[in-house]
C-alpha cells in the first residue's frame, strides 16, 4: 500500500459537478504541507500538470455525479485501479444539486442542449457515483467540511475508517441556542432530517437548513412533512425545499409524505 516514497498513492477526481470538493481540499491551507508529507498524490488533473493515469491507487477520492457516458467510463476505470475508494461531497454520495435536473422535462433539456454543449444529454438521469460502483467510504457535504476531509485522510493513514456524526443538524442548532426557524418563522427547515457535522451553519446565520449534507440515518421524512404541513406550509413549498439537495433520496420519500397529507 505504499509507493517507493513510502507513502500511499492517492488520486483525486471530479465527475460532473462544480469541483467544489476539490477546491475545498485545496482550501485546507494549514494542512496541505502535512498532506504532502504523508501521501503521494499521483493523479489530480485539477492541480498537477504531470499525472500518472494508469498506476494502482491505494486511495482515491471522487466527487460529482454520473451525468454522461464519459463520467461512467471514468468512474469504472478509477474503481478498477483503486483499493480504497471514497465518495466526497453530496453529489457523489446522494446526487446533490445536479440530480435536480432529473425533474426537468426532456424537451427543455433538449432545447438547452441545442443552444450549446449537448454532451450532458448522453445520460437520461444524473445519478450519484455511489449508484454505479461500490465505495469503501462516503463523505457527504456541499462541499465537504475541511476538518472531516483531513480526519478521513488521517484515519486512513492509521488504517482505520473515520466515523461521521450520526446526529442531525437540529442537535447542533439546539446546542447553539438558535431560535427554531420552523417554530418561530414557519419555514421548511431540513435540519431534523440532515446529517450534522456543519455546526448548524445556516440556521446559525438566520437561514433554514437546505439539507446539503444529505439525510441522517432514519430521517423520518413523514413526521417532518406533517410538522411543516401543520404549520400551514404548502406542499409546493415543502417539496421544493426538500428536493434542493440529495434529490434522489429526499425527493421520492419526501414527496410521498407530502402526497399522503393531501396538499
Ligand atoms: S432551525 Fe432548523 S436546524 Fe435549527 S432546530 Fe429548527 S429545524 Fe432544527
Ligand atoms: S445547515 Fe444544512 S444546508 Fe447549511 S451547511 Fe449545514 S447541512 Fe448544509
Amino acid at each position: 500500500m505504499t509507493t517507493s516514497k513510502g507513502k500511499p498513492r492517492v488520486g483525486i477526481f471530479g465527475l460532473t459537478g462544480c469541483a467544489g470538493d476539490q477546491l475545498q481540499i485545496l482550501n485546507c491551507e494549514d494542512h496541505l504541507l502535512q498532506l504532502a508529507r504523508s501521501i503521494d498524490i499521483v493523479d489530480w488533473v485539477m492541480v498537477k500538470s504531470e499525472n500518472d493515469h494508469n498506476c494502482r491507487l491505494d486511495i482515491a477520492f471522487v466527487e460529482g455525479v454520473v451525468a454522461t457516458e464519459l463520467d461512467l467510463e471514468m468512474l469504472k476505470t478509477i474503481r478498477a485501479r483503486t483499493n480504497f475508494l471514497v465518495a466526497i461531497g453530496t453529489c457523489a454520495v446522494w446526487g446533490g444539486l445536479p440530480a435536480m435536473r432529473n425533474d426537468i422535462p426532456s424537451e427543455v433539456l433538449e432545447h438547452e442542449g441545442r443552444e450549446g454543449d449537448s454532451s450532458f444529454l448522453d445520460a437520461v438521469e444524473a445519478l450519484p457515483a455511489t449508484h454505479f460502483v461500490p465505495f469503501e467510504f462516503l463523505l457527504p457535504g456541499c462541499p465537504v467540511e475541511r476538518h472531516e476531509f483531513i480526519a478521513t485522510v488521517n484515519s486512513l493513514l492509521f488504517g482505520t475508517v473515520p466515523e461521521l456524526p450520526a446526529i442531525p443538524v437540529c442537535l447542533e442548532c439546539k446546542t447553539r441556542e438558535n431560535a427554531c426557524r420552523v417554530i418561530e418563522n414557519h419555514e421548511v427547515c431540513c435540519g431534523a432530517m440532515t446529517r450534522g457535522g456543519c455546526g448548524a451553519r445556516c440556521p446559525s446565520h438566520g437561514v433554514s437548513c437546505a439539507g446539503c449534507r444529505g439525510p441522517v440515518e432514519e430521517p423520518h421524512y413523514d413526521a417532518n412533512v406533517t410538522m411543516f404541513a401543520n404549520r400551514g406550509i404548502s406542499s409546493l413549498e415543502i417539496s421544493t425545499r426538500m428536493r434542493n439537495f440529495s434529490a434522489p433520496a429526499w425527493l421520492r420519500i419526501g414527496l410521498e409524505g407530502a402526497k399522503n397529507h393531501g396538499h
